[in-house]
């Protein structure tokens, strides 16, 4: 371990978790009226739709109080940005956080997320492959139907972090000094604590591959956060520890998580299977980003284990994702760092049902899979069956330039698209006579006549079946029981 230097000045106040109003006072203040695919995903009355993981997504009760270990020097930096923000400073000179309790679904936090700054100029980013990165897209002019909502600063979703991956890919792990000096190049650039999480974030995807060989013997070994620098290995707690270390020496609050990860392995009990006693196999990190607790997976984020090899594959969504998302194949020991106003139970999480498969296209193409219609794996003849599709937030665009056709075909390779609805997102209601078998997919239509079908409507796409060459991706399965 470095011993560490002298504590600089932290910030006067430390700010507590998101702060919650009292419940009698909820109508007084402004109007957080539930808004986009959260009320109307709540105002839906289909079969099967559960709890938006939107719903409560701002209601985050704090995790426990920080350790009590000396708080980590930050680099040199610039008067934190909370410090700056006058409203912040006020709120947070309140009375300390309140211990996680239940919150009022509808309530909101006090503290509100401050907007995410607009984007720093771009540097020609290095000629890296980055996947799948949001594109910022366009509102249309297509009416009423098609339009994205406002895209919102404040909204991790759609946030633009290019600037901020380019800048994390531009420090090779065999140039840095020590964890301290990489904290502080990789987050001096930003004044937003979302910003420097997330210059962390892609960082270890970068350069810390997942030791696969140690993972698979069992046989494990302690990992510090410079043991971790050194090798560019780890396995989950190492890429947590290391996580944790650099977001303390770049002023963020930040805690290590341990508990459940449905991970390699994992699969989905079956209706009659016992239910597993609790466990922990993994750890990821909650940090508190511009006022609000938010959880992430740097290790998951970096890549995936393909049989026994590890493959390098950014996956932001486990940056950006909700509590409620998050909490569907996490399950933290300590369950206030659920950040959910209800936390669930273990039974409740361990007994979750598999939902459809989903291939890559619709993670690409930014749909968000806990909002997948129908969720179940299986769906039955006999009768309608309601496919809904949304993107990960409302400000997405839904235009048509913006899009695919999305049809499903049905196991006697009928066709059908699915059509903007009023709800936010695509829709199709489709009939299937008892006796039907097979697969049922959810397919966009890729190429037509070889050229990129984006923007392609359903008129067209249903005039070019037969007459051209058209090819199509899969995007979600079930089984036709
Ligand atoms: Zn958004």
């Amino acid at each position: 371990m470095l011993s560490r230097p002298p504590v600089p000045p932290r910030r006067a106040v430390p700010p507590p978790p998101p702060a919650r109003r009292p419940a009698q006072s909820s109508e007084e203040e402004e109007a957080p009226t539930p808004r986009g695919i959260a009320a109307r995903i709540a105002n839906l009355q289909l079969d099967q739709i559960g709890r938006s993981p939107l719903q409560q997504a701002e209601t985050a009760p704090p995790p426990p109080p920080r350790r009590n270990a000396a708080p980590p020097p930050p680099p040199p930096r610039r008067a934190p940005a909370i410090e700056r923000d006058p409203e912040l400073v006020r709120l947070l000179s309140r009375k300390p956080p309140p211990p996680p309790v239940q919150a009022r679904a509808n309530s909101a936090p006090a503290v509100p997320a401050r907007r995410l700054p607009p984007r720093l100029p771009t540097p020609e980013p290095e000629p890296e492959p980055e996947p799948e990165y949001v594109e910022e897209e366009e509102q249309s002019d297509e009416g009423y139907q098609s339009q994205a909502e406002e895209p919102s600063d404040s909204c991790i979703k759609c946030h633009d972090f290019s600037f901020v991956d380019a800048h994390a890919a531009s420090f090779p792990r065999h140039t840095v000094s020590s964890v301290q000096q990489l904290a502080f190049d990789l987050t001096a650039p930003f004044d937003s604590e979302t910003e420097k999480a997330r210059a962390l974030f892609t960082w270890l995807h970068h350069n810390i591959a997942y030791d696969a060989v140690s993972f698979l013997s069992g046989n494990l070994k302690p990992a510090t956060a410079d043991s971790v620098l050194r090798s560019g290995l780890a396995v989950c707690d190492g890429y947590a520890g290391l996580y944790l270390s650099l977001a303390e020496y770049a002023g963020l609050q930040a805690h290590k998580v341990t508990g459940h990860g449905k991970g390699v392995g994992y699969a989905a009990l079956g209706p009659n299977d016992p239910v597993p006693s609790e466990s922990s196999n993994h750890a990821w990190n909650c940090v508190l980003m511009d006022g609000e607790w938010r959880l992430l997976d740097g290790c998951w984020g970096a890549g995936a284990l393909s049989g026994s090899q590890y493959i390098q594959r950014f996956d932001p969504i486990w940056f950006i994702s909700t509590a409620e998302e998050f909490g569907k194949r996490h399950f933290p020991t300590d369950t206030s760092y659920q950040l959910l106003p209800e936390p669930i139970s273990w039974e409740e999480y361990i007994c979750e049902p598999d939902g459809p498969t989903i291939f890559n296209d619709f993670h690409t193409l930014n749909f968000l899979k806990d909002l997948l219609q129908p969720a179940s794996p299986e769906i039955a003849s006999g009768g309608w069956v309601t496919f809904c599709i949304f993107k990960q937030c409302e400000h997405m665009s839904r235009a048509q330039e913006d899009n695919y056709v999305y049809f499903i075909n049905a196991p006697d390779d009928t066709k059908t698209p699915l059509e903007v609805n009023s709800e936010g997102g695509w829709s199709a209601s489709i009939y299937f006579p008892r006796g039907m078998r097979g697969d049922v997919s959810l397919n966009r239509v890729t190429l037509v006549n070889g050229e990129d079908a984006k923007g392609m409507s359903t008129q067209a796409w249903k005039n070019a079946i037969g007459r051209k060459s058209m090819s199509w991706g899969g995007m979600a399965r079930w089984t036709m029981i």
